[in-house]
């Protein structure tokens, strides 16, 4: 008896509380099974309504996904001279088109999900062969990557912000109204970082209404834009439900959908036990500087070590001739940094100093940086599954302190369930003070929301509407959720 219970303890954990479907081949997809027994139980539990939808959702993927006939339908309402008759079967889809890097996918495909949750909609993503070399399925016995031979893949390049088929351009042309966009087929929406305002419309009740009738959505993204989904009133109370603590959209999501390909996991794992496994305490410290030409910066450096030893993240140096207390041997701790950089210098520097010099406490401290890349390579195959390994290895530290601005840091703190450390931004090569913060929540930062009152139809501070949606720590025009 007492093994059956430990049996079902850890089918428990290894599905997360709920979050996944068992039923998957185990072989397939190690890192789906395995997680759990890197990384500890997460302090927030999803909701049952959203467990609810999330099986719902799946229901419709299998029912509407590739292969089907509804699919094929669907499919053909693209064709140039389609005469109407066809039923979509009341499937419908949103497409998320491939798009710039690695850590701006995952927070964006993210919050495609999401959109595609709360809209009854497929969500399909345009991944290429590298996609599936990342990522495992998501969904059981069916595919979320778009089909090569998609009706509309070769025109994929043209959309944008000025096509014929562009939401935010029909908008500013004034063609949007109920009788027009419900012949259409399909629809591009622009919703990168340098989208304008026609194209911010999307935030808009009356155009989400619109967009009711649209069987295809393609949607070009880089951002994390779930918070201004919640401020969008028809998607509110559905939302508060889904997600009665706010601040963890990105973290449920991220655990659901994004698990590392047998590829990727065996670089985890490896990496994990190596130079992981054995510390008493593991932190993770993600340096994105997003200058690549400018080096090592005493600043940074400066900037790294006040953060991380006024927050008592490591220990501070032992001076020589100062009296310290000393631990007994089983008190002293083995602390293992995981640094992620395109470059060494900064955990060379960490590295010399730690050998260099004792602790304060007498803890030892273990410098490890898996890779030093140079610069981004989204084209290369090896790259990128480095670089997600990397996210995930910072997501199973006990502390973790990553860069403003980059979406790489949020994505680790997201799966991680962690209120990370922020460095914050140095502007003009100025000391930083305070160096680093506490994020509000695990979330992303949408970087690039809307300013607009939908209803009174002028601009707002949308990160005052609401508790939940507020501006974020790192980036004071941003809106994040907490
Ligand atoms: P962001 O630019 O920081 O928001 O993050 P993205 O992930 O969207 O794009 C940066 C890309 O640069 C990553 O996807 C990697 O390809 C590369 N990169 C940046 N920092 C690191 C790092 O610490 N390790 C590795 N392996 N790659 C990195």
């Amino acid at each position: 008896l007492q093994r059956d219970q430990k049996q079902n303890d850890s089918v428990n954990l290894s599905l997360l509380g709920g979050l996944l479907v068992p039923g998957f081949k185990k072989d397939s997809c190690s890192s789906r099974y395995q997680s759990y027994l890197y990384r500890k139980a997460s302090p927030y539990r999803p909701s049952l309504y959203l467990l609810s939808k999330l099986r719902a959702y799946e229901e419709l993927h299998k029912r509407c996904g590739p292969g089907t006939k509804p699919y094929s339908n669907a499919k053909r309402l693209l064709k140039p001279k389609q005469t109407g008759d066809l039923e979509s079967e009341g499937c419908k889809y949103v497409v998320w088109m491939e798009f710039s890097g690695l850590g701006n996918r995952i927070i964006s495909i993210a919050s495609a999900f999401l959109y595609a949750m709360l809209t009854d909609r497929v969500l399909l993503v345009e991944g290429g062969e590298q996609f599936a070399d990342l990522f495992c399925e998501p969904f059981l016995d069916a595919t979320w990557l778009l089909p090569k031979d998609f009706t509309l893949t070769k025109q994929f390049s043209g959309f944008g912000q000025n096509s014929a088929q562009c939401h935010g351009d029909m908008l500013k042309r004034k063609l949007v109204n109920s009788s027009s966009v419900s012949s259409l087929s399909h629809l591009y929406l622009h919703l990168a970082h340098d989208y304008n305002e026609h194209d911010k419309m999307f935030f808009c009740a009356e155009d989400q209404d619109l967009l009711k009738s649209v069987p295809w959505l393609i949607m070009r993204t880089n951002n994390f834009f779930a918070p201004s989904l919640f401020l969008i009133p028809s998607f509110e109370e559905e939302l508060g439900m889904m997600f009665p603590e706010k601040g963890t959209v990105f973290h449920h999501l991220g655990r659901y959908l994004f698990h590392p390909s047998n590829h990727v996991w065996g670089l985890i794992t490896r990496y994990y036990q190596a130079y992981l496994a054995t510390a008493d305490e593991r932190i993770g410290l993600q340096i994105r500087v997003f200058d690549e030409k400018s080096g090592v910066s005493p600043q940074v450096t400066n900037q790294i070590i006040s953060c991380v030893q006024n927050e008592e993240i490591l220990p501070k140096l032992s001076k020589s001739g100062e009296q310290h207390k000393q631990p007994s041997e089983e008190d002293v701790k083995l602390k293992a940094v995981l640094i992620t950089s395109l470059t060494t210098g900064y955990s060379e520097i960490l590295k010399t100093m730690y050998w260099e010099n004792p602790t304060v406490t007498r803890d030892v401290i273990g410098i490890h940086q898996p890779s030093h890349e140079g610069h981004q390579q989204t084209e290369k195959l090896m790259h990128n599954r480095k670089a997600w390994a990397e996210m995930y290895l910072l997501s199973l530290t006990d502390k973790l302190v990553i860069s403003a601005w980059s979406t790489f840091g949020y994505v680790a703190q997201g799966l991680g369930g962690s209120r990370a450390w922020i460095l914050y931004k140095q502007e003009n090569q100025n000391n930083v003070n305070p160096p680093c913060g506490r994020a509000m929540s695990p979330d992303p930062c949408f970087h690039a929301p809307p300013y607009y009152d939908c209803k009174a139809k002028k601009g707002i501070d949308t990160g005052k509407v609401v508790p939940h949606v507020r501006h974020c720590e790192d980036i004071s025009w941003g809106l994040k959720l907490v």
